[in-house]
């Protein structure tokens, strides 16, 4: 069990709550910023953020000013789908 602040995909905040199960059974999070037109999203671990290419990835976006994250978020390791 990983204890990690959770981030919505679209606002990056971290006022968000679970929200059941997916038909997968990964757990599903709601996104609790009014402002935020996602309703809700699931995570999925992949760990790409380890990778050396994707950190120069995340490196060339913070440069472009097209990727930067907030702090609790710039070093997750998780993808945020959709739904
Ligand atoms: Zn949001």
């Amino acid at each position: 069990m990983v204890l990690e602040p959770i981030c919505c995909p679209d606002c990056h905040t971290t006022d968000v709550v679970k929200n059941g199960k997916s038909a997968e059974g990964k757990q599903r999070y709601r996104c609790r910023n009014g402002e935020c037109s996602r309703a809700s999203f699931i995570l999925h671990y992949s760990y790409r953020g380890y990778l050396p290419e994707v950190k120069q990835q995340i490196a060339d976006m913070a440069v472009n000013g097209s990727g930067i994250k907030p702090p609790a978020c710039a070093s997750r390791s998780e993808i945020a789908l959709g739904y």
